[in-house]
Formats: C-alpha cells, sequence, structure tokens
C-alpha cells in the first residue's frame, strides 16, 4: 500500500460531530500507512455508537488513542516519544485513558503495559468490535489487552467515519492482513492472515461515498492483486473484476488502489484500467530491491528480469500511467554491485516518485533469526543518499515531461503557500497548485502546466 512515512495524522479541524449527545470524547492520532488511517476511521464509527465523540484538542479527551505503526524502529521511537507526552497529561487528568492500537500493539502485546507505564489498554488490528467492553474495564480501573488475530474479520458491516478526511477522497478496505512473508516485514506478524472483504459490502461503500460528494476512493490492500470473492452461489471475483464494479457505479467518482504486488499484478487489471477513464493512471508497484540475490533473500518471489516486464507491461498497455515504488536499501548481503543494480531498476523504470528506506531489522522476521544485518550503517546512509539522489532527477524528468500539457486536476484543498491558489492532482497522482479563478475543493478542472518544481506541477486554469 501507498506508504505514509510515519508521521501523525491527526484529525483535520473539520471534524464532524458524529454524536451529538455523547458525554466522553475521543482524541486519536494515527501514524504509518492509509491502512491505519482507514482503520481509526472504523475505531470512531464504533466508539460513536458508545458515546464518545472526537476532539481534536487533547486537553478535553477523556480517552486517547494512539493508532500505531511497527515496520521500522524508528517508528516505533517515535509513538514512543508520544506517549511520554500523554502520560503527562495522565498525570494532569488521572482518569484518562490512554489506549495503544494497531500493529505494535499486536507485535508487543502485554510487554507494551510494563514498558510503557501508565497505558491502560492495549487492542491489535482485529480486535476492534470489543473496544466498548475493553474501555468499560480500563474505566472500572483495570488494564485489557485484546491482541487476537481473526480469519474473518473485515469490518464489512462497519461504516467509517470519516473523520480525517478533506471531504473529497475516502480510503475504502478491501482487504486485511497478508500471507506474502517477505523476510524483512512485521505485517503478517501485526495484521495477521490475508482476507478478502465481500464485494457487496465495498460497491455500497463506495456508492454511498459517491452519493454522499465524495470524488475519489481508494481501495486498500497489502496486495490488491490477490483480492478474490467466491459467493455462495459459486460466483468469484477477483481483483480486476472488483475494479471494473467499483469504477461503474459513478463514472465521476475515481478510483485509485494501492498496493499493487509484482508478482500477481496481472494484464487483465491494466486492461481495466486503461478501459475506465475514472480508474487513474496510477500504480505504486514496490521493487524493493532491483537485485535479483536480495530479491531471493527478501523472499519476494520475483526477479529484476520479471519486474521490468511488469513495468513494460504498464507502458505499454496505459501509455500515460505512473509507476511509484518503494525501496529498501542495506538489505543482509547487500553488495556495491546489488545497489547499482537498484540504481539500474529505478533509471528504467522512470518512477515518478519512491518511498525509500533504510533497512531496519525487526524482531522475528525470518531475516533477524536467519540472516546477518550486515550492512554498515554509514553504508546504508550512503545508499539511500544515492538513491534519494536519483529519484529526484527521476522526478523532475517525469515532472518537467508534464510542461505544456493539459491535466483534468481534482481541487483536493488551498494551496499552502497561497490562499489564492488551489492544489489538486491530476489521474496520476501528481500534486498542481494553479490560481484558483473561483473554482473549490472537490470540483474538476482543467489545468495547463506551466512550469514545475521536483515535488509539484504548476499550473493555469485553460
Ligand atoms: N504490502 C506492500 C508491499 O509489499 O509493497 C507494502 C507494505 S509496508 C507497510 C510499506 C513499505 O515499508 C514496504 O514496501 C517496504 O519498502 C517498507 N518496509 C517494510 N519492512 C521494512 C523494514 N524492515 N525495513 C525498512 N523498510 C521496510
Ligand atoms: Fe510486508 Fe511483503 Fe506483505 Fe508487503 S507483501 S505487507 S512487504 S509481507
Amino acid at each position: 500500500m501507498d506508504f505514509i512515512p510515519t508521521k501523525k495524522i491527526s484529525p483535520n479541524g473539520d471534524i464532524k460531530i458524529q454524536n451529538p449527545n455523547a458525554s466522553k470524547k475521543v482524541y486519536i492520532e494515527t501514524y504509518g500507512c492509509q491502512m491505519n488511517v482507514s482503520d481509526s476511521e472504523i475505531v470512531i464509527s464504533i466508539l460513536s455508537e458508545h458515546d464518545f465523540t472526537t476532539t481534536d484538542n487533547i486537553k478535553e479527551a477523556d480517552l486517547i488513542f494512539v493508532n500505531t505503526c511497527s515496520i521500522r524502529e524508528n517508528a516505533e521511537t517515535r509513538i514512543r516519544g508520544r506517549l511520554a507526552v500523554f502520560r503527562l497529561e495522565k498525570k494532569r487528568k488521572p482518569d484518562l485513558i490512554i489506549g495503544v492500537i494497531g500493529c505494535m500493539a499486536e507485535r508487543l502485546k502485554e510487554k507494551l503495559l510494563e514498558q510503557e507505564k501508565l497505558v491502560d489498554l492495549v487492542i491489535g488490528p482485529d480486535a476492534y468490535r470489543k473496544l466498548p467492553e475493553l474501555i468499560a474495564e480500563a474505566e472500572a480501573g483495570q488494564t485489557a489487552v485484546n491482541v487476537l488475530l481473526s480469519r474473518e474479520e473485515t469490518y464489512a458491516d462497519i461504516s467509517p467515519v470519516r473523520y480525517a478526511s478533506n471531504g473529497v477522497s475516502a480510503f475504502v478496505s478491501i482487504m486485511r492482513g497478508c500471507d506474502n512473508m517477505c523476510t524483512y516485514c512485521v505485517v503478517p506478524f501485526t495484521r495477521g492472515r490475508e482476507r478478502s472483504r465481500d464485494p457487496k459490502s465495498i460497491l455500497a461503500e463506495i456508492k454511498d461515498l459517491s452519493l454522499n460528494g465524495f470524488k475519489e476512493v481508494t481501495l486498500l490492500g497489502q496486495n490488491v492483486d490477490k483480492y478474490s470473492w467466491e459467493d455462495e452461489d459459486g460466483t468469484s471475483l477477483n481483483f480486476a473484476g472488483l475494479l471494473n464494479k467499483s469504477a461503474l457505479i459513478d463514472e465521476n467518482l475515481r478510483v485509485r488502489f494501492s498496493t499493487s504486488y509484482p508478482l500477481d499484478m496481472n494484464d487483465e487489471v491494466l486492461h481495466t484500467m486503461a478501459k475506465h477513464k475514472n480508474i487513474c493512471k496510477h500504480i505504486h508497484l514496490p521493487v524493493q530491491s532491483g537485485s535479483t540475490k536480495i530479491l531471493d533473500l527478501m523472499k519476494r518471489g520475483y526477479s529484476q528480469e520479471w519486474y521490468l516486464g511488469r513495468v513494460k507491461a504498464i507502458r505499454s498497455i496505459i501509455p500515460e500511467c505512473s509507476i511509484s515504488s518503494d525501496i529498501i536499501v542495506g538489505f543482509c548481503d547487500e553488495s556495491e554491485e546489488d545497489h547499482q543494480e537498484t540504481l539500474k531498476v529505478m533509471r528504467q523504470s522512470e518512477y515518478d516518485f519512491a518511498y525509500m528506506f533504510k533497512y531496519s531489522e525487526r524482531p522475528n522476521t525470518f531475516a533477524e533469526r536467519k540472516l546477518e544485518n550486515n550492512v554498515p550503517e554509514d553504508v546504508k546512509t550512503r545508499r539511500l543518499n544515492e538513491i534519494i539522489a536519483l529519484q529526484q532527477e527521476l522526478s523532475q524528468e517525469a515532472k518537467s515531461k508534464d510542461v505544456g500539457n493539459v491535466y483534468e486536476v481534482l481541487i483536493e484543498s488551498v494551496s499552502k503557500k497561497s490562499d489564492k491558489e488551489l492544489m489538486g492532482r491530476t489521474s496520476q497522482n501528481k500534486s498542481v497548485v494553479f490560481p484558483s479563478g473561483g473554482h473549490k475543493k472537490g470540483d474538476f478542472v482543467k489545468v495547463k502546466i506551466l512550469r514545475n518544481t521536483t515535488a509539484t506541477l504548476i499550473g493555469a486554469l485553460v
């Protein structure tokens, strides 16, 4: 999934009161990937049925939740820093309940209660339905832990409260968990087995979003290409089928998705994208490494040639498609030659953007147990800097090719730099800034690109 490098995702200040009669207030901070943002919306939905509403003011909260990420060590370190701040609040207000939910809760379980004094609740990603009971236990003065993983839970019947949304785009979770077991990754341990959500509930949620004025949905899963549903009558649906049905709901509703797994992303998906104007022309196709030797050690299941073959298929079936990637440098046994292979694949793939990370060894993964984390820190840093520098060049090149073109842009917000300008995104997921011309958030407009920076396209309305 499109990965948001660990950062705080707070409510957007435009919070709708979910439950006007509620007597208690919850403050929730979300870290990590889009799946966590989507989960926080489920959590708010469950709580709003039980005497809670959200607040963005930590001082007036009765309950503080931190929805956590374990993907790299620095994600956890950052969250522990926030817990220290929440502890100060609890000293000021002893009835305050502090809950750690999500991946760090699942990974550390009861240990979190010992390590982080004053945490009251530890709740894994498949136990959110139990929140009201667990909160009641905490209110009665006990600590509560529920980290049971499920093979079935998809929260299909729960309608998420879009508390952190900009009112234009929304996340729709189509599956949970992951069965891939890449050797560096904690996700299979923190989120459990892969399971797909009933398409009826997915499509109903998308329809509802469209009726409520949303203009874009992003279908979420760790490996969307493995989406698979079989109905009782024997009819089955794969990801291309789901994408097709999603696109047909409203031709004015953009459909995005993330993440595509290079081994499983097939031409049927690409042809479905090409067929529908409203399926956005962007694929997040994380390579992780360009070296086949390293890909084998990562157990990704594909080679460099396979990956480049998938990029070629995207370019030939959807020429206007943008491609982004995730890259890890300094994985176990990564030599200078392996690193050069990564740079080569980046150049050949011409990524529009990439999320780039130093390998971080995670407890209990295959890599931690069986491989040696033997690339020195300074070499990891140098290699990271090299791939970042190359990606900046590639992003600059890709964006400069857009200059002179006209794109349809969906307006998301006022520009950060000037309230006379708006910011929106092209189908290719590139952000564009342009003078507002009386338009507003949620409008589709045609914009001619005049110039660019490495991060943004700058244009004018046509
Ligand atoms: N399921 C998605 C996939 O396979 O591409 C990605 C999910 S993961 C939440 C997001 C990204 O974090 C991965 O693509 C990978 O680049 C990075 N990542 C995962 N484990 C890591 C680790 N141990 N060290 C550094 N980066 C890691
Ligand atoms: Fe982690 Fe690999 Fe699953 Fe992505 S596909 S979540 S990297 S195990």
